[in-house]
């Protein structure tokens, strides 16, 4: 465990010091995190090739009291495998659709997404809570963006996709994070009904100046454009990769280059400073 001042910020380091005894602790505070409204929703905008704001990607943090800003890449695993991910996936779920109904409110229009764990998916009223949260919030469903990872397609695929189905029947859009990390086939590629492919960092990072990655990355986006997929480039740190990524036909970029995840309001009041009409 590792304290932290008051302002500055300390990211509780995932690593073999997370010893057992902290992981209990962690677990039996994460059941608390959300009644005592320890939870904060940070938005990463995703920009179009014009340096435009066309959406955000919600990215949860843990407000701890005394061990400050812990990361989703400690806790997350965690919620997931305590089944946590559920309440918590539930309260990030009505947070994103809060901001887009202040948004809407505004006369401006956004997508916001939401990354949504495989546990989460695999709810038998999945679906229903996502129908709840739309009607309740009064918000239009294609401003609403799921991210589901490749992971959990390949384990149950036919279930997995005919739940996409009833979640396209809602209005939502669908992204497939993590694309091309795991051992999925392009050929899923046409029997899901997904909206967009998020090409991971791990893939970006090095595509400038490795031809392996390089070809990768555009055989990623030529399959999207088949496809009739939206891509979302993630992890654009350099001027290097974003003109890499642009000139081989890709549109939207997500990463520190372009803005770092922060708290909804700061990402709120960025868009009313550079809102052009
Ligand atoms: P992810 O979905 O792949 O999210 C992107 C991660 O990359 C985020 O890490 C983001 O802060 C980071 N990132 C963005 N741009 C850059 C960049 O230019 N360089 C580098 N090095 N990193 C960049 P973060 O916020 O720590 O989240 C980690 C993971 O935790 C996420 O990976 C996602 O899998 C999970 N996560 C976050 N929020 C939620 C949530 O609300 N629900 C669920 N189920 N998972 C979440
Ligand atoms: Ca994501
Ligand atoms: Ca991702
Ligand atoms: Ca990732």
């Amino acid at each position: 465990a590792k304290a932290s001042g008051r302002n500055s910020v300390h990211f509780f380091e995932s690593s073999m010091q997370v010893a057992v005894e902290a992981r209990f602790d962690l677990e039996g505070e994460l059941r608390h995190a959300v009644d005592r409204e320890q939870l904060r929703l940070f938005l990463q905008p995703q920009v179009d090739a014009a340096g435009h704001i066309v959406g955000a990607e919600a990215l949860l943090r843990w407000q701890h009291p005394s061990k400050g800003l812990i990361s989703p890449a400690v806790f997350i695993p965690l919620a997931e495998e305590t089944g946590l991910i559920v309440p918590v996936g539930q309260w990030v779920l009505n947070q994103a659709c809060q901001i887009l109904a202040g948004i809407a409110g505004r006369g401006q229009s956004l997508r916001i997404s939401v990354n949504v764990s495989p546990r989460q998916f695999r709810q038998a009223d999945f679906v229903a809570s996502v129908r709840e949260v739309l009607a309740r919030t009064g918000v239009a469903p294609a401003c609403l963006v799921l991210e589901i990872t490749e992971g959990l397609v390949i384990e149950d695929l036919q279930h997995t996709i005919d739940k996409m189905h009833e979640l396209k029947a809602c209005g939502v859009r669908l992204s497939l994070d993590d694309f091309g990390t795991g051992y999925s086939s392009l050929t899923y590629l046409k029997r899901m009904p997904i909206d967009e492919l998020k090409i991971d960092r791990s893939f970006v990072r090095d595509a400038p100046v490795n031809d392996n990655d390089a070809a990768l990355v555009e055989v990623m986006l030529s399959v999207s454009r088949h496809f009739h997929l939206e891509v979302v480039a993630e992890g654009v740190e350099t001027l290097d990769q974003l003109n890499f990524l642009k000139a081989h036909g890709c549109r939207c970029f997500q990463g520190y280059l372009l803005g770092r995840p922060m708290p909804a309001e700061t990402f709120l009041s960025l868009m009313d400073d550079g809102s052009d009409q």
